[in-house]
């Protein structure tokens, strides 16, 4: 028998019984005629006790040179401690020990196992399985577990069919590029990871399943941005005979579910904004609402002026920066500063103090009155002791830089508080996006989404200005979860793909196997995809979703633990029919 109790196991109640636990050394404190050892597993730390007087020299001389994480069974008698640790479940006992065995030794970690090791990410990831001995990753991995049994649980209960589909398949555009397979037995035929499990959700909807949900690893080949993995793990649902209101709804009571259960959080009813809204006041399609500073524009207060900065520019607008009238140049030069950097890429900032006297300073003095900026304070709601930032220029270009601006002053003001959850439907969205490079529309979600009912003629005549039965969860600035309400007829989907550029040739010979089953009566139907990554993080209250992924890969796309990618023999490449030309 390896264990009677787990190492979180003991309390005072077990006082005087005998006991075997096993784990791994965590920390040998010898003191000559007594040593401690701290002896670990997943469930906690238990100390166990040699001493010259109760336990024979021989055992102790053993315990004294136990190494930092060698993997040990003890067995002994429970004993009250003399010094209790209150901090430590198992902090009143501890285990006297008689009988000790080495069960495997361990070389030096290349880092200390501790809540705040001295490892670097890098070598962290290298000894992932050292890492994961650490609390703070193997908790989120327990949390993380937490999660999906919350969300699997739910799902369930409410008549979801969890069904598993296949990883080689053809390409799903998801807006990225595919990993592709080679085919063995295929000569010059590749599969493509899929991107989604999308066109067999919908399959499995002409399928009759009605409500399908799978927690499914998805492969996309991106240029890794911060915090991206190229394989990550969704939540996918889609449901049959619902209209957008279902599918938010359901999806709704999902997150509000695992609100209350895992953070203990009553959320009200989730707010619902179309695109276009979010995009005037938050200049975002996922604004973190925990906070206000939303956006005034001004071009109607602050154009016509001399100002011929704002004169020439498509918008004007402005947030209210909760008492930040009291900052100095200084400070406001380092904003400035900080909105020119050419990942924010503004040309220049103006600000605009709303004096704690009642009277208003601003960069642009010269230009407007009290009068004027009575205007601006109105406009973005400013109040007594408020800043206000102003940027100006093209329209897309300045929302996205003032809402970058935007959250920069809620992380420096504190606003961004890890325990507040706002969660809001974004809804409405444009069917379709120009890609400026090439000139084409791609899908803003994917070809399968359906547009608006009635609007279809206009993707003729305006095709911008389409708008989808789309939507995205988002939750504290951060999008998770979005779906649509499918095209569920041939001809319709035939439309898409024309506009999508695609001949009827391509969309046959890519999408034919889908439309084909539209023929055979496909109901209507919709659904939706949660990241679960980042779900977890948000919900422990952390950024990275590294930190919640047993064996992540780094930016580069690698896994230095085992080294992947790596090139492959002469022989596999010959069977699989590649030839390298390096
Ligand atoms: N397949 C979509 C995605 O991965 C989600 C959906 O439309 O259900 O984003």
């Amino acid at each position: 028998m390896y264990r009677s109790h787990t190492c979180g196991d003991l309390r005072a109640s077990h006082i005087d019984s005998e006991v075997v636990l096993s784990g791994w050394v965590h920390k040998v404190r010898d003191k000559g005629f007594v040593v401690w050892i701290d002896l670990r597993d997943r469930y906690g730390v238990t100390q166990l006790v040699f001493d010259e007087e109760r336990t024979s020299k021989k055992l102790l001389e053993k315990a004294r040179t136990l190494g930092r994480e060698t993997v040990i069974k003890a067995s002994g008698k429970v004993i009250e401690r003399a010094s209790k640790n209150p901090n430590l479940p198992t902090g009143e006992i501890e285990l006297l020990v008689t009988g000790l065995e080495v069960l495997n030794e361990s070389i030096l970690p290349p880092f200390t196992i501790e809540d705040d090791t001295d490892g670097g990410e890098d070598i962290r990831m290298k000894y992932r399985y050292l890492d994961i001995r650490r609390n703070p990753v193997k908790n989120n991995l327990i949390f993380r577990h937490q999660v999906t049994m919350e969300v699997r649980k739910y799902l369930s209960g409410q008549g979801f069919i969890e069904v598993e589909t296949p990883y080689l398949i053809k390409s799903t555009p998801e807006g990225a590029r595919d990993f592709v397979v080679p085919s063995r037995m295929n000569e010059g035929q590749f599969y493509a990871l899929p991107q989604s499990p999308q066109t067999f959700k919908q399959l499995l909807m002409v399928g009759g399943m009605d409500k399908y949900f799978q927690i499914v690893k998805c492969f996309r080949d991106e240029d890794l941005r911060a915090d991206r993995q190229p394989e990550f793990t969704q939540i996918d649902c889609e449901m049959a005979f619902v209209e957008q209101e279902d599918v938010l709804n359901a999806f709704e009571g999902l997150t509000k579910h695992l609100l209350k259960e895992i953070k203990g959080v009553a959320v009200e009813d989730f707010p619902r904004m179309t695109y276009d809204e979010v995009m005037r006041r938050f200049g975002n399609d996922k604004p973190d609402i925990r906070f206000g500073m939303e956006f005034g524009e001004l071009n109607e207060v602050a154009q016509h002026k001399d100002f011929n900065v704002f004169n020439s520019a498509e918008l004007v607008v402005g947030i209210a920066v909760p008492g930040a009238a009291s900052y100095t140049r200084k400070e406001i030069d380092t904003l400035v500063d900080w909105v020119k950097r050419p990942q924010i890429g503004a040309k220049g900032m103006v600000y605009m103090k709303c004096n704690e006297d009642g009277t208003y300073k601003s960069s642009v003095d010269k230009f407007y009155n009290q009068e004027d900026f009575a205007n601006w304070a109105k406009a973005t709601g400013a109040k007594t002791g408020d800043l206000i930032l102003v940027l100006s220029g093209k329209t897309n270009e300045t929302r996205s830089q003032l809402s970058a601006l935007r959250m920069e002053m809620a992380e420096r003001l504190g606003l961004r508080k890890a325990d507040e959850f706002a969660p809001l439907w974004v809804v409405d969205f444009p069917l379709l996006e120009l890609d400026e490079e090439t000139g084409h529309y791609h899908a803003m979600h994917h070809p399968f989404t359906s547009p608006k009912p009635g609007q279809l003629e206009l993707l003729d005549t305006d095709p911008s200005a389409v708008r989808a039965n789309a939507y995205d969860l988002v939750l504290n600035g951060n999008e998770i979860g979005g779906g649509s309400i499918r095209i569920h007829d041939k001809e319709t989907q035939a439309i898409m793909f024309k506009h999508l550029g695609f001949s009827p040739e391509e969309a046959k010979a890519q999408f034919g196997f889908l439309m084909d089953a539209f023929q055979y009566g496909a109901p209507p139907h919709g659904g939706i995809a949660f990241g679960l990554d980042r779900l977890v993080a948000i919900l422990g209250g952390q950024e990275t979703i590294r930190d919640f992924i047993a064996f992540p890969k780094n930016n580069s796309g690698r896994d230095v633990m085992i080294d992947a990618p790596a090139p492959i023999d002469k022989e596999q490449l010959e069977e699989l029919h590649l030839k390298l030309d390096l």
